[in-house]
């Protein structure tokens, strides 16, 4: 029997003796989201800027996406890829068009989509640019994050990410990111089939590449005839103030992979967009999934994109984001503890530095959620700041008010 106290308690307690410790979440128990807010199971009303990790970039329960949720769960949820169904082409034309690509191959997670533009590469690599079989290397970043799959952690440079996971995929190479002669060293080797990079590393801690990186990366996989493989699963759909934040170089990936937002945060619906040559290296019976492209995830991803286009929400992430950097380069600029910024768009972080008394970014994080605003602090020293990109001017203002005194209550 579990004594509690009160709902919060009672939750916390519940999946603290039940579930799995993979996660160290803030001592808050959400029971309901509407736009910029999440509230509390005791009422208690929050700013979240968090957004399920850039999932929920339209807000948190969108009417309209929610419209299309609910009518197609009422009409036809899934079929399986045995058959075709009416939802599926028209979903596949509407992305490809959206994004300017040929083709798409619907997936469910971000690791699921980032698996199968590991094989889509691989398959490239053997059968149009002629590597040996079973020699394919994928370039990858220092510090990058691409999910929690084995195939994927088997690229991460984060101990926490690989501890006792081990035995690790081989093919591939890790360069530092943001190293253009690194990446054009390791581009030599004629065994590269793709350079799998994040245009912005959100989840290392918000690292934006110099300007000019991700063009001349573009250039680099063109001159090796390599293909460029962007995830923009966290850093895509209007999150960093464009469409895309390979938008901000005119980059146009040989392959884009998205996640999170293209739901909306309703349902996974993952995707992999890339051009006839490289889609089309993949035959029947050889990749799929139960529920990749199913009925459900195409309409809440037409929905969801539908609303980023309609609310102008990449134009207010540029705008708003802009104001809110500004606001926080004038608190660091007083402050002992925060201190640095840095993002683009809504994807923000501020680095922290430890108090004498040994306050953390877990403390500024558990004080910024009694002052009424959700952020998490990552890498023990830097906190995240991506809300809804449906905030107002009005709002971002009151939040920078409350980071503002929040910090300076430490000092
Ligand atoms: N790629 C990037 C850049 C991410 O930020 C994430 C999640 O944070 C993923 C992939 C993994 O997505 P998922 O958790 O849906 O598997």
């Amino acid at each position: 029997m579990i004594e509690t106290v009160n709902a919060t308690e009672k939750n916390i307690a519940l999946e603290e003796r039940y579930g799995a410790h993979n996660y160290h979440p803030l001592p808050v128990v959400l029971a309901k989201g509407e736009g910029v807010f999440l509230w509390d199971v005791e009422g208690k009303r929050y700013y979240d800027f968090l957004s399920a990790y850039s999932a929920v970039n339209q807000g948190h329960c969108h009417p309209a996406i929610i419209k299309a949720f609910t009518e197609q769960a009422h009409t036809l949820t899934l079929t399986s890829r045995a058959f075709y169904n009416d939802k599926l082409g028209e979903t596949e034309k509407y992305l490809c068009e959206y994004f300017g690509y040929d083709k798409v191959l619907m997936m469910n997670s971000g690791a699921e989509a980032n698996e199968t533009a590991i094989k889509l590469a691989r398959k490239w690599g053997y059968t149009k640019k002629g590597i040996p079989t079973d020699r394919a290397v994928i370039v990858a970043a220092e510090r990058n994050f691409h999910g929690r799959t084995l195939g994927i952690i088997s690229a991460s440079t984060d101990p926490d990410a690989r501890n006792n996971f081990g035995p690790f995929m081989p093919g591939y190479h890790i360069v530092p990111y943001d190293n253009l002669q690194a990446l054009e060293d390791a581009l030599q080797n004629p065994n590269v089939c793709g350079l799998w990079l994040e245009p912005i590393q959100g989840e290392a801690g918000v690292y934006v590449p110099q300007e000019g990186y991700l063009k001349a990366a573009q250039e680099l996989c063109k001159k090796h005839n390599v293909i460029l493989m962007m995830d923009e699963i966290q850093t895509g759909i209007g999150r960093t103030g464009k469409l895309l934040a390979s938008d901000h170089e005119g980059v146009h990936p040989d392959m884009l992979i998205l996640g999170k937002a293209l739901s909306g945060g309703t349902y996974p619906v993952s995707a992999v967009l890339t051009n006839d040559e490289i889609m089309l290296t993949i035959k029947p019976g050889e990749h799929g999934s139960t529920f990749g492209g199913n009925p459900m995830a195409c309409a809440v991803a037409v929905a969801a994109l539908e609303v980023i286009k309609n609310e102008k929400l990449a134009e207010n992430a540029d705008r708003l984001g802009k104001l809110f950097r500004e606001r926080m380069q004038q608190l660091v600029n007083k402050s002992s503890l925060a201190t640095l910024v840095r993002g683009k768009g809504l994807l923000n972080a501020i680095i922290i530095k430890p108090t004498k008394d040994g306050k953390t970014a877990w403390d500024v994080c558990v004080r910024l959620k009694e002052n009424g605003l959700l952020a998490k602090p990552t890498h023990g020293d830097i906190i995240r700041f991506a809300p809804p990109l449906v905030i107002t001017e009005a709002q971002i203002q009151e939040c920078c008010d409350i980071i503002e005194y929040t910090i300076q209550s430490f000092e």
